[in-house]
């Protein structure tokens, strides 16, 4: 095996990942992390941040023989529970029996991969707190800070993996190329999390495997569960405007809004006052670059290269999934990594702009859409089509979550379910004789005609 000089920007839920990957197989992996080891770091109150993984996610940590100790660190969520401003709750499961998406918290996971990528000790070098700043693409080397000593320091490369996040130093570089693509849109959201304690005993205080939603229209909040019997909860809530992060600050506008719209968090989180004042409000954003390569020797993966909005709960999934098919594919050729990377790059980009698209549509469907009675008959119809006919028929969801058909063509299949169901939705008695076989029959056959 030639040895390369194997860079991997970032050791975030990617980056180490994706040096798990390369380690295993015996290439020898520099990962540069700007921040501290997070293992020796307590994470701030306020931003523990849980993850919604699905197929996508597993079927990568199957790859790097991790599947079974993350297992033990997630809760599987069956379905959806909305509440509503009564305090009445209502349910959607997510795909068939047994189908699940599963809540981890993005620390302890982040925790989990470094370890493992260091067990590789011999392949794989993990430094901290040595933040990149620039990038020489000709001589190929990288301008490092220690943000310790704040000594400057040079790493040469012969490839380049820039799995440094949504702000990432190496995406930057690569924005002065000619003919480089490139947006970042900031979302009229921000968001908030609240901690929810368990309860005297110890329990979660709400029921644990599913995950909470209170969608109020314009905005929402979320709750999943995590292991030691707490929730997080995270407010999706717009900067400005009537009700927003701008005219809800004091205690007095924090009770009004949380007994209004939110009655039944009132006893779950006494001290939500005081959290909703202290907890951080941070902004949302999405980003669509092209192309995600530099030559053969520079690759973004990740949020680098696709960083989404968190509401599909693909993000991470996504990272994963290109962590696992950029390996897949440097199987498949030889471990020719400069061929790999044109390839992938190619490939990729399309699927990294859908999965931005479909995160902010499905922004739409939960906190307005799963308060519609409409929307949720239109669901329970698609389920029952999947049921009868699972090859035929597969609702969008289960194919982003439960399936590894490519974000674009899922993107683009849901535009024609859309028609679909517009035109079964206007059948007379829908809402009495949704369940018949003549609707389902119906749904199925226009499935063959309508493109
Ligand atoms: C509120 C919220 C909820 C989310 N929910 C979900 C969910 O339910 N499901 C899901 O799949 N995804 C979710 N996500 C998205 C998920 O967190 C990200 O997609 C994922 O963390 C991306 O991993 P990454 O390794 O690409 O980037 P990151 O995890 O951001 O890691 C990048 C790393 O690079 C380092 N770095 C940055 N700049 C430099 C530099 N110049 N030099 C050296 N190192 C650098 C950073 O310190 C960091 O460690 C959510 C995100 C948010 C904010």
């Amino acid at each position: 095996m030639s040895q390369k000089r194997i860079v991997i920007a970032g050791a975030g839920l990617v980056g180490s990942l994706t040096a798990v990957l390369l380690g295993r197989k015996g290439y020898k992996v520099t990962v540069l992390e700007r921040r501290p080891d997070m293992r020796a770091v307590q994470i701030p109150a306020g931003r523990s941040i849980n993850l919604a993984m699905s197929d996508r996610g597993w079927r990568a940590l199957e790859k790097a023989g991790l599947a079974e100790e993350v297992r033990p660190i997630a809760i599987p969520m069956y379905k959806r529970t909305m509440h509503d401003e009564q305090k009445n709750l209502t349910y959607q499961p997510y795909g068939k029996d047994g189908e699940a998406i599963y809540s981890v918290s993005r620390g302890l996971l982040n925790k989990l991969l470094l370890s493992a990528a260091e067990r590789d000790k011999e392949d794989v070098e993990i430094l901290f707190d040595k933040r990149i700043t620039d990038v020489d693409l000709d001589a190929q080397v990288l301008h490092i800070r220690d943000e310790e000593t704040g000594q400057q320091q040079e790493i040469g490369y012969d490839i380049l993996l820039g799995a440094d996040g949504a702000y990432s130093a190496v995406r930057n570089r690569l924005m002065y190329n000619d003919r480089f693509s490139y947006s970042q849109t900031y979302i009229e959201h921000g968001y908030k999390e609240l901690h929810m304690p368990p309860g005297a005993d110890g329990k979660h205080l709400m029921e644990v495997e599913t995950l909470h939603i209170w969608p109020r229209g314009e905005y929402m909040m979320i709750a999943l569960p995590n292991p030691d019997g707490t929730f997080t909860c995270t407010l999706f809530f717009p900067w400005e405007g009537k009700e927003s992060f701008a005219s809800v600050q004091t205690d007095e506008e924090i009770d009004a809004l949380f007994r209004r719209r939110f009655p039944d968090l009132i006893d779950l989180i006494p001290d939500y006052r005081e959290q909703f004042r202290h907890n951080p409000t941070s902004s949302l954003m999405y980003v669509k670059c092209h192309p995600w390569n530099y030559k053969g020797n520079i690759l973004l993966l990740g949020d680098a290269a696709h960083a989404i909005v968190p509401f599909y709960g693909q993000g991470m999934n996504a990272g994963f999934e290109d962590a696992r098919i950029f390996t897949e594919m440097l199987e498949a050729n030889d471990w020719d990594f400069e061929k790999v990377i044109l390839a992938f790059a190619e490939i990729q980009y399309k699927n990294g702009h859908a999965v931005a698209d479909l995160a902010m549509r499905n922004f739409v469907e939960m906190r307005d859409l799963t308060a519609d009675p409409e929307f949720l008959l239109r669901k329970k119809i698609e389920r029952k089509v999947h049921e009868k006919s699972p090859s035929e028929w597969v609702p969008l969801y289960s194919m982003v979550t439960f399936r590894e058909t490519g974000y674009a063509e899922a993107w683009a299949e849901g535009l024609r379910q859309d028609r679909i169901m517009e035109q079964v939705m206007q059948l007379p008695g829908i809402h009495e004789n949704w369940d018949s076989d003549a609707v389902t029959d119906l749904v199925l056959s226009l499935n063959k005609t309508v493109k």
